[in-house]
């Protein structure tokens, strides 16, 4: 019998994979499974560079046509969009918690991410603005303009099969590209079902060229083709630092853009003056949620030494009554890890740990089907090498500090930049973790956790998280080109800079 998350989106367990002008069965099937206990869930044949080729040129010949439509038509293409997507939340929400395995509550928070940032492009369809400069010449005017780029190219990471894309594709719309997406591997049934409802909305849409938005399932040599490919101006790619360096080197070995959202190793201060009611919530959600499979997960908690002993008890008795298990079950706040890759992970980190000094609480591996864990604390010293690595599952390192700036320097001495907290009642401490010297993240948080984020801001990292930012603030700024303008409404030619060339 049908799945009845795919059945609601009219998915069949045997699915094309290819969306270029049509959908098509590439030659490469891939194994669609649910996270929640591992089932096969339908094949979908998807391709690699042949396929990502084709698209690559659909996309070209439409973003030709689409560049020169009003973006306030843009916009309206993308209000459509929206409105699909607000009829269908449920069963895209439902969907995503089937294949890889988010509680209801965070799935629908996904497609609810994809809304926002849907209504954010469309009234930022009206204002994708350029300013007028004062010129040195008498009789001139100095403007920048804000032209489309060109074809997007999106790889999109397992934990956000859908909003990651969505944050590129409606930013990217509205200023006048066309889109290319290669989803992941493990979350393409996902990528189908919202990339179908985008799709209808666009063939409707008259001012709309076919290859708008295209769609490659693939593996590895998908996404090599597209961040190889010259016809793609703007690659944004999210998922793990190697995956960012490969990608990063192409990119820039075609001197084409990236924008690169990579892994995270998300730090949390928490002070002599936290509220610890206030703290406990905000690390419990920020280090399980998702079951610590974010981004922007909390994996780093530098506790001031007078707390510590009274917060590691709180979080061991909270740990210790998480509710774990099928998302689909009411009252389940953790879900399972999306694969025994994971699994495994995360097992070789918590030994690892061990070896270093580490003491652990909780952190076991529960019954199956699924690979279901309890999170993990690691009491370890703060130079422990584990600390540096993201593992990419709920496992919560613990260390106690002395000072704020011992708190601050441990906190930066690692390789990735993108999400930090401060849980403090002194403003002065606030702000020097807000300030230059304070936390070198792309995201710098007071009084709540690293993870959550809101679309109206700027959001990404620094360090090996890559340096992109997306969503909100002025991110549209990297899916245009700046035209930078002189226009002379004299009868002289002036020159800058008080240079003579009389001939
Ligand atoms: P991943 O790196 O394994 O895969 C991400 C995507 O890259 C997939 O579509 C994959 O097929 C593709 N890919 C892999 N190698 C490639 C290559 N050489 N060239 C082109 N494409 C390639 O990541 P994942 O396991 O799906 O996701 C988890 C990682 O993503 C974590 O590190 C997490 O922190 C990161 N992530 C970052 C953000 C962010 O905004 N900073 C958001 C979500 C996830």
């Amino acid at each position: 019998m049908m799945d009845p998350a795919l059945a609601a989106l009219g998915l069949s367990a045997d699915l094309p994979g290819v969306v270029v002008d049509r959908e098509r069965r590439g030659p490469l099937p891939l194994v669609a499974r649910s996270a929640i206990d591992g089932a096969v869930l339908a094949t979908v044949h998807g391709g690699g560079a042949i396929e990502m080729a084709a698209a690559a040129a659909a996309a070209q010949v439409a973003f030709l046509r689409w560049r020169a439509v009003p973006a306030p038509r843009r916009g309206e293409l993308v209000r459509r969009i929206v409105a699909a997507v607000r009829e269908r939340k449920a069963d895209l929400a439902a969907l995503i918690t089937r294949e890889v395995g988010k509680i209801p509550a965070e799935a629908a928070g996904e497609i609810q991410e994809w809304i926002d940032i849907g209504d954010f492009a469309v009234g930022l369809s009206r204002q994708l603005n350029g300013q007028t400069i004062p010129s040195e010449r008498p009789h001139h005017r100095m403007m920048e303009q804000w032209h489309p780029l060109g074809p997007v190219g999106c790889i999109s990471a397992f934990n956000f099969p859908i909003a990651v894309w969505a944050w590129n594709a409606m930013l990217a719309l509205v200023c006048g590209d066309s889109v290319v997406w290669k989803p992941s591997e493990k979350a393409n049934l996902c990528a189908l079902a919202a990339h179908r409802l985008v799709a209808q909305v666009v063939a409707d849409f008259p001012e709309a060229p076919p290859g708008l938005v295209t769609l490659v399932c693939g593996g590895r040599e998908a996404g090599e083709a597209l961040a190889g490919d010259p016809r793609l101006a703007l690659v944004s790619a999210t998922g793990s630092v190697p995956m960012g360096r490969a990608v990063a080197v192409a990119v820039a070995g075609r001197l084409g853009r990236s924008l690169l959202e990579l892994g995270g190793n998300n730090g949390m201060i928490v002070a002599p003056s936290a509220d610890l009611e206030l703290a406990v919530r905000a690390i419990v959600f920020a280090a399980v949620g998702t079951c610590g499979q974010r981004c922007t997960s909390l994996r780093r908690l530098i506790v001031h030494r007078s707390l510590y002993a009274a917060l590691l008890a709180r979080l061991r008795a909270a740990y210790a009554r998480l509710p774990i298990g099928d998302p689909r079950a009411a009252g389940t706040l953790v879900g399972p890890l999306i694969d025994e890759a994971a699994g495994a992970a995360m097992a070789q980190a918590l030994a690892a740990a061990r070896a270093q000094g580490g003491t652990l609480h909780h952190g076991e591996r529960l019954a199956g089907p699924g690979v279901y864990v309890r999170p993990a604390l690691v009491e370890v010293p703060s130079d422990a090498a584990i600390i540096r690595d993201e593992t990419f599952a709920p496992i919560l390192y613990v260390m106690p500090y002395d000072d704020l700036d011992q708190a601050i320097a441990i906190h930066n001495d690692v390789p990735q930049g993108l999400s930090s907290a401060i849980v403090t009642g002194d403003a002065r401490e606030a702000e020097r973790f807000l300030a230059p010297a304070g936390s070198d993240c792309g995201i710098a948080n007071v009084n709540i956790g690293t993870s959550g984020a809101e679309i109206g801001g700027a959001f990404g990292g620094e360090k090996t998280t890559g340096g992109g930012r997306e969503s909100g603030s002025d991110a549209w700024k990297a899916y245009m080109r700046r035209a930078t303008n002189t226009i002379n409404y004299g009868n002289d030619l002036p020159l800058a800079q008080g240079i003579d060339f009389t001939v």
